[in-house]
Parts: C-alpha cells; structure tokens; sequence
C-alpha cells in the first residue's frame, strides 16, 4: 500500500511567501516602466489601429445616406475604395501592433525570468530547504511559463481588445450619444454575468481537479496492488470506492458544466443586446426624423464590431487571473527572508571561528546541540567524531552559516556567519560535502559561480589545482557545455569541478563532510589528491566518519548527545583513556558507521 506523504507536512509553516494584490500591482507597474517606451509605442499603435477600424461603420453610413440623397456611382465607388484603404490601413497597424506587443512581452518575461534566478540565487540555503525546492522548482517553471503565456498572448490581446473597445464606445457615442448609449447594455451583461461566473468557477475546477485526482489515484492504487487485491479478496471494497470517486468526479463535472451552460449562452445574449438595442431604438428615432438611416447604420455597425473585442476580454479574462496568482507566487521571492539573522555591514576580523554556547533545535523538533563552546584556530584542522546522530552535521551546518543557532552564537572573525551576504559568506567559510552539483552551462559557467570576476587565467589554474587536465583534452575548453544531451562529466569531474570552485572562492576555512560511502580505491585516490591540494593552508572542520582522519588533525572533538564531550589532540586523548580512546580501540582502522 503506497503511504499519502506529506500530509500536513510542517513545510507548509516555512512555505515561500506568496505577493499581496499591492505588491503584484506594483512589480507590473515597474515591469511597465522599465520598457516604458515600448509600452507607448504599443498602445500608440493600437489605437491608430483601432482608429483606422472605425472609418469602415460611418462610411457605410455614409454610403446609404448619399443613395438616399440620389448620389450616383461615382460617389459610391469613391466611398467604398476609401473602405478598402482603410481596411488595409488597419491590417497592417494591428499586425504591427501585436508583433511590436509580443517583442515588448518576450522582453519583459525575460526580466522576470532574471530577477527570479538572482533572487532564487541569493535565497539562504535554509530558507530553500525549509521551503523545499519542489515549491521553488514549481515558481520556476510551471509559474513563470504562466507570466510568459500572459505577457505573450493575454496581455497583449487584452490591451489591443479594449483600445477597440474604448474607440469604438468613442465612435458610437460621437455617431449618436443615445445608440452609443445602448452599448452599454451589453456591457452590463457580460459584466454581471462574468462576475456570476468567476465567483463559482475557481472552487468548481479546484474541486473537479481534485475529484479527477481522486479517480486516478484509485485506479493506479487498484492496478499496481492486483494481487494483494485478489489475494485478500479485496475486489468488491475496490470497486465500491472507485464507484464512489466517480460518483463524486461525476458531480464535480456537472456542475462545472452547469456554469458553462450558464455563462455562456448569457455571454452570447450580452453580445447582442448593443446591437439589438440599437436596431430597436434607431428604428424609432428614424421614424420620428430624429435620425438618418445612414446613421443608424453606423452605430449598427459598431454594435457588431464590439462584440469581437469584448468577446477577447472576457476570453483572456480566466488567463489574467491564473497569471496574476503565478506572478504573485514569483514576485513572492521577494519577500522571503534573505538572511537567516539581521545583516551586518561590519567585516569580520581574522579567520577565527567561536562557538559559543551554541543550542539547536530543527523547526518543531528536540533540542539537538545543547550549548557546544568551541574556539578553531586560524590553519587548525580540527575532526569532530562521535556517534551517528550526536549533532556533528548540525554543528557543521551552524558553522557553516546555513542555520543559525537557537541560542548561543557562531562567529567568524567575531561576526555571526549567517549574517553575512552569500558572496561575503563564501569568502570565510564553504561547506564541502560529496554532492558535486554540474549546472546545466558550460565548464566557464560552472566556475565563474564561485568567483564572477575570475580571469581565464585564473580558471585553468584552479582546474589545475586540482587535477582537471581533462578539461584542456575537451573540443571547447571552457567553453564545453557540460549536463543535458551535451558532455557528461563523471563522479570524480563533477567532484574536481566542485573543488575548483572552492579554490576559486578561496575561504579561509573549510567544513568538511567526509565520504560516507566508500568509493573504489583508484578513484578514492584521485579524490583525495584533489581535496588535499584544496585543504593546502586554510583551516579544515573536517566531520570524520573514518578515524584515520582523526589520527591525522591536530585536534580531535568528540560529540555525543549534542554535546562535546573531549576536545584535544589524538595521542592525548587516546592516552586519557576517555571515550575517544575506547572508540579508537574498538574501530582502529575501520570507519565508524
Ligand atoms: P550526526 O551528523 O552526528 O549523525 P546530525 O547532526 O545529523 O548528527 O543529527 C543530530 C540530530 O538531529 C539527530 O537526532 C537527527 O535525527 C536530527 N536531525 C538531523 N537533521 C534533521 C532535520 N533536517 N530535521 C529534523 N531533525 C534532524
């Protein structure tokens, strides 16, 4: 049986914050500025090309006027080829509109798409864990397409649909104000019946989405357990709840279907109550000689053409929503917390690290460090043992400034490390662990992360460092791309890559946590070539799983408990005969587990 995982997860206390309606309005707002010239252009081209869409209508008008009045052929003919011109006219400003529209879009989703990766960049890797990347993943991907769909496609149409809109209201109006007038009858319509609708609609998808799930989820569970189904007669109860989630995906279709059935033959009434209205009331007023006939025409006319740009409106309506929700989950990046304590502009002074009385506790958990006190000399290499679970990882996740403690306090230089920025952080302490991360990029890419300012020069001499000729043997250099469909860098590259870029930050202290997996000798060597040219005059936390590393630091700090228990160098400790010393009896030479 497949368990239901994270239900009521405590993810959800440290999920990402989601932009208010203020904020959303402003980020679009700003997006808006910065392409201030193109949005003018945008809407300048709209309007002349909604203005050369007018001219058609009161032409036509105008036509059977001069009929009535008994012009002859030549005036008809005349009047038709200015409909023509300006029918071409309008062609080709609404195609330039939307391409112009669309060039302004991609550029925009192209701005979005930046500022996402540079805050997702400068996020504290607590705050990303805490979160959990899927939900990052998700603002990513699934988000950002959503802005793009709505500054591509149902940003651009809406803008261009209500500059017809206003015009041809505009042109209506100055035709006749009272048939200009009756365009507001549809207006109402369509609004009131939009707000009907988008008011019920939400829930009922969310809910119909839901219910879809809920089928599926039986269904695979049924199909993928068959046997244990046969084999303790589960059948009838398997049929019995897969006829219950379809009763309820059933409902949950009807009623989505009844709000369609409603929304739209009422949409489609509102599109014809302007022109319906105004037939009835020209009709009337032509009777009295209050209007002409051409005139009635025309504002006939435009009747008829609102209704395509009305009917874009409200298409695009349902993509703005969903748009707005996504741009408010990106835009949320924003306000997440960018440090794990309060920003100090001050610089540390020198490389020591203290810690002090230092407590922690994982959200919603038990105290796991209990007040560990300990001073690492500039240059020391310092191994911290003890059992699995004693708090060694959290105490190098705390030195490291990816968690800041509960109580107590970790400086370096006398400054707390998570209050200093990422770029400043790396410069004092990186945490190196056995995930080699390759990015997506090239090998250039892949460096310049850990140093943006780094020379080539300086890049070959890092990959020298530690042991990556290989990089000299590949078609492009640098410039190979590495992951995808392209190079595939191997374990032991991707760990060479990630230890260039160690050499290129240049901390003067490294957290170390050891291999716990043993990897085959040959590449255990390569390995340990490359960190140590790496480990070469800085200061080392190593977390030793191995007790030869141990053997070799000059100091040795053994935790249990969340507690340091014995702290000095291997032979003293062995020869006091504590807890080190009976671990060093039991596992000499084998790794502790
Ligand atoms: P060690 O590295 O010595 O094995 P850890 O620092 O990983 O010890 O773990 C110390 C304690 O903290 C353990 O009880 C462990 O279960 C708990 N712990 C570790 N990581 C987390 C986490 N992400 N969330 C909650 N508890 C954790």
């Amino acid at each position: 049986m497949t368990t239901t995982p994270l239900e009521g997860a405590p993810a959800e206390a440290h999920a990402l914050p989601v932009a208010g309606p203020a904020d959303v309005r402003r980020a679009a707002a700003r997006l808006i500025r910065q392409d201030r010239r193109s949005f003018a252009g945008v809407v300048a081209l709209n309007s002349a090309a909604a203005l050369a869409g007018l001219a058609a209508p009161w032409l036509l008008g105008r036509i059977v006027d001069e009929v009535r009045a008994g012009a002859g052929v030549a005036v008809v003919d005349r009047l038709a080829l200015a409909i023509v011109a300006a029918a071409v006219v309008q062609l080709l400003l609404s195609r330039w509109a939307r391409y112009a529209a669309h060039r302004m879009g991609e550029r925009t989703l192209a701005r979005v798409r930046e500022t996402f990766v540079d805050r997702c960049l400068a996020l504290p890797a607590s705050v990303v864990e805490r979160a959990g990347t899927g939900d990052l993943a998700t603002r990513g991907t699934a988000d950002v397409a959503a802005v793009g769909t709505t500054l591509r496609d149902s940003g651009p149409q809406i803008v261009i649909a209500s500059a017809q809109l206003l015009f041809l209201l505009g042109a209506a109006v100055a035709t006749d104000p009272l048939l200009g007038g009756c365009a507001l009858t549809g207006l109402v319509a369509a609004h009131l019946a939009t707000r009907w609708y988008l008011r019920r609609a939400p829930a009922a998808y969310l809910a119909q989405g839901a219910a879809d799930s809920g089928v599926a989820e039986i269904l695979s569970a049924t199909s993928t357990g068959a046997r244990t189904v046969e084999a303790f007669r589960l059948g009838d109860a398997r049929l019995r709840a897969g006829r219950e989630a379809l009763t309820v995906a059933r409902a949950a279709r009807m009623r989505t279907l009844l709000l369609r059935n409603v929304y739209f033959p009422a949409v489609e009434i509102a599109y014809s109550l302007p022109l319906i209205t105004v037939l009835l009331v020209g009709g009337w007023l032509h009777l009295r000689g209050a209007v002409t006939l051409g005139t009635v025409l025309t504002a006939a006319f435009y009747m008829r053409q609102i209704e395509a740009p009305l009917d874009e409106v409200l298409s695009h309506v349902d993509q703005l929503q969903s748009g707005g929700a996504s741009f408010a989950r990106v835009e949320g990046l924003a306000r997440a917390p960018m440090s794990n304590g309060e920003e100090l502009s001050t610089e540390p002074e020198g490389d020591r690290i203290e810690v002090r009385g230092a407590r922690y506790a994982y959200p919603g958990g038990p105290e796991v460090l209990g007040g560990v006190d300990l001073v690492v000399r500039p240059g020391e290499r310092l191994a911290v043992v003890g059992p699995s679970g004693a708090g060694k990882t959290t105490l190098s996740r705390l030195v490291a400034g990816i968690d800041a403690p509960t109580a107590g306090s970790v400086t370096v230089g006398g400054v707390p490390v998570v209050s200093l920025a990422p770029e400043r952080l790396r410069r004092q302490v990186v945490l190196v662990t056995q995930e080699h991360h390759v990015f997506l990029g090239t090998v250039r890419d892949n460096l310049l992360i850990a140093e943006p300012e780094a020379s080539d020069a300086e890049l070959w001499a890092a990959l020298r460092s530690v042991g990556a000729e290989w990089v000299s043997a590949l078609p492009d250099g640098l410039d190979t791309v590495l992951g995808g469909d392209a190079y595939r860098a191997s374990g032991p590259q991707a760990q060479q890559l990630a230890l260039a870029r160690v050499v290129l930050a240049d901390p003067h202290t490294l957290v170390l946590d050891e291999a716990t997996a043993l990897l085959d000798p040959a590449t255990a060597r390569h390995a340990e070539r490359a960190l140590a040219a790496v480990l070469e005059g800085r200061t080392v936390i190593a977390i030793a799983h191995r007790l030869h590393t141990a053997h070799d630091a000059d100091r040795v700090a053994v935790m249990r408990d969340g507690r340091l228990t014995e702290l000095g160098p291997h032979d003293e400790l062995v020869a006091a005969g504590g807890e080190y010393a009976s671990l060093w009896r039991t596992w000499h030479g084998t790794p502790i587990p």
